[in-house]
């Protein structure tokens, strides 16, 4: 199942829990705020949470680890191009929001790497690296459930900005292009702001 759980911090984000109903384990994605009502979620329901996976490192996408990180040691996960945003709040933006926030530690993965969960070996999502909104942006996809996680590289009806540091406008389409919309006319996607779309409702746009 995937539950959406929007969190509010300086802004809005919806985070994302993946759970395998069969063995209630999952990945949470982009606790963006308010850590310990998410860990709250996950204790009401049952679920336990392997990893923390993130679509990028901008401050809003990260703001509940430290929360979380006080309750349990879940490991956080994040692309390799990622490490520089989590380390630096000009790159992560909180320094703008005057609400610095770091988060160290943090695992590296890449392209098409394949997360499975340990309790399920069935379930499994894939990276697909999409750069543009920022150098570390990726999408998850579930190809099981038609499903992927699209954290701020595409909106319903929008698409991610690119005009903060190290984002790119002629990649950021690329990436929806060639990476997004190449996924099955059926895939939900699941953004970090906005309602759920689907790669046919989005196609007429590109
Ligand atoms: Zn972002």
């Amino acid at each position: 199942m995937i539950a959406c759980a929007p969190v509010k911090g300086y802004f809005e984000v919806n985070s994302y829990f993946w759970v395998d109903d069969e063995t209630n384990h999952g990945f949470l994605i982009d606790p963006g705020a308010q850590g310990h009502e998410l860990m709250h979620l996950c204790h009401e329901n049952g679920w336990i949470i392997e990893k923390i996976l993130l679509t990028h490192g901008h401050f809003d996408h990260i703001g509940g680890i430290a929360a979380i990180r006080e309750e349990t040691d879940i490991p956080v996960y994040i692309h390799e191009a990622g490490e520089a945003y989590l380390v630096d709040t000009h790159l992560n933006l909180s320094r703008y929001c005057h609400c610095d926030m770091t988060v160290h530690g943090a695992k590296h993965f890449r392209d098409r790497d394949v997360f499975r969960l340990e309790s399920n070996l069935a379930c499994s999502l894939r990276v697909i690296h999409t750069p543009g909104h920022t150098p570390d942006s990726v999408i998850f996809y579930d190809q099981r459930h038609d499903a992927a996680f699209v954290g701020d590289t595409i909106f319903k009806g929008s698409r991610g900005n690119d005009q903060y540091p190290g984002g790119n406008g002629m990649q950021l389409i690329r990436s929806i292009r060639q990476r997004v919309l190449t996924l099955p006319d059926q895939t939900v996607l699941l953004s970090g702001h906005s309602d759920e779309t689907s790669v046919s409702a989005e196609k007429r746009y590109y």
